[in-house]
């Protein structure tokens, strides 16, 4: 539908999903049926791709994904609204706060009525490494502005409606004139009294005072995708505040924070663990569990003569990437040291002595064998 290729980048999606969206935008195409549809499917399509989760599913299992698939009312049942298409996508259309949608229209058509957008909601979440290495869902409970339930969010009293604005007549701006050094200019703005909407409530509520929201609670749940990290953001669309006079609801943003880890320690995708084994293990060599972060166990071979500061790199065993395709997950890295003894008993402390003058406890060997290993290599 975008005519963007599998590997595109955020950036080429968002440009392909704006040209197609002015292209069979409503106000361009009026009554146009098939501009329409086109129009939702852009943004069905894009809604797709540019949600990490939503793009690694489609790319598995293309648009009939699993749970519904993502054709015809995937998305909470019932597809799109143009208010939802105008909604989610303030970054693409570039309408953030304030009022919504497309400002002026296009090619200087006619002048539509502004829609109040609700402010966006900032929540922080701290998160185990486990939450982060499965995804997770958090409830909230947030306070926020609320569609006034006594006016039904119109901020009007009993159904009084409401009554041309007297000041600029229903056009929504007051052009003033003023004079500058190059005489008389003419400027618009937004009508005062009306805030642009070219009507003002005769009757206000006596719940909202008129503004059609009202202070309220409400519980929300959240989808945080696997592999998110500290300082990222979450944007959820559509759960902030409510807009006045039943305008546009803003979004939920959720900061996330990493709650420390007592056994592993995260390094991009890669988790590392601090194995220390003791020293007849790293001598002669065993197998050994190592945690995993999904609460299971992995069995890893320790070689005869294990060395302190070798690691070992279990594929796949760290934590997803966040985008959730290319890069495929992380490894767990195995960071081995060796225990040295520090009380000894009086036998254990005899073997040890006997073993002080043997070659095979020195180091030597091995220091000499790499200085000669060097000259080689300098010599070929
Ligand atoms: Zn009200
Ligand atoms: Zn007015």
């Amino acid at each position: 539908m975008l005519g963007v290729s599998k590997t595109a980048t955020d950036d080429e999606i968002k440009k392909a999903y704006r040209k197609i969206a002015i292209k069979y935008h409503p106000d361009r195409n009026p009554g146009n049926a098939e501009a329409e549809e086109k129009f939702k499917e852009a943004a069905e399509a894009y809604d797709v791709l540019h949600d990490p989760q939503k793009r690694q599913q489609y790319d598995q299992f293309g648009f009939d994904a699993p749970g519904g698939g993502f054709g015809g009312g995937g998305f909470g049942g019932g597809g799109f609204s143009m208010d939802d298409i105008f909604s989610m996508f303030g970054d693409v259309f570039g309408g953030h706060g304030g009022f919504g949608g497309f400002g002026g229209g296009f090619g200087g058509g006619q002048r539509q009525k502004p829609q109040y957008r609700g402010a966006d909601l900032r929540i922080k979440v701290a998160l185990t490494l486990e939450e982060i290495a499965t995804g997770t869902t958090k409830k909230f409970k947030v306070k926020k502005d609320v569609t006034c339930t006594h006016c039904k969010g119109t901020g009007a009293e009993g159904g009084s409606g409401s009554e041309t604005c007297p000041t600029c007549h229903g056009s929504g701006v007051v052009t003033r004139t003023v004079r500058t050094m190059l005489g008389m200019m003419q400027t618009q703005s937004e009508c005062p009294t009306c805030n642009g909407e070219g009507t003002i409530i005769k009757n206000k509520c006596k719940e909202c005072g008129g503004s059609g929201v009202v202070k309220g609670e409400e519980v929300v749940e959240i989808k945080i995708p696997a592999g998110v990290a500290e300082g990222m953001v979450v944007n959820v669309p559509g759960k902030g505040n409510a807009g006045q006079h039943n305008g546009i609801t803003g979004n939920i943003q959720v900061y996330i924070t990493e709650l420390p880890n007592d056994t592993f320690v995260r390094d991009g995708n890669d988790l590392i663990y601090n194995l220390l084994l003791d020293f007849p293990t790293a001598v002669l060599g065993d197998s050994v569990e190592i945690p995993t972060i999904d609460g299971g166990k992995v069995k890893i071979k320790i070689e005869p003569g294990t060395q302190p500061g070798k690691t070992l790199r279990l594929r796949g065993k760290g934590l997803p990437a966040v985008e959730g395709y290319g890069s495929g997950k992380g490894d767990l890295v195995v960071n081995i040291s060796v225990y040295v003894p520090k009380e000894l008993s009086r036998d254990e402390k005899k073997a040890i002595e006997s073993f002080k003058n043997s070659d095979n406890f020195k180091g030597d060997k091995e220091t000499k064998k790499s200085i000669f290993d060097r000259f080689k290599n300098y010599f070929n």
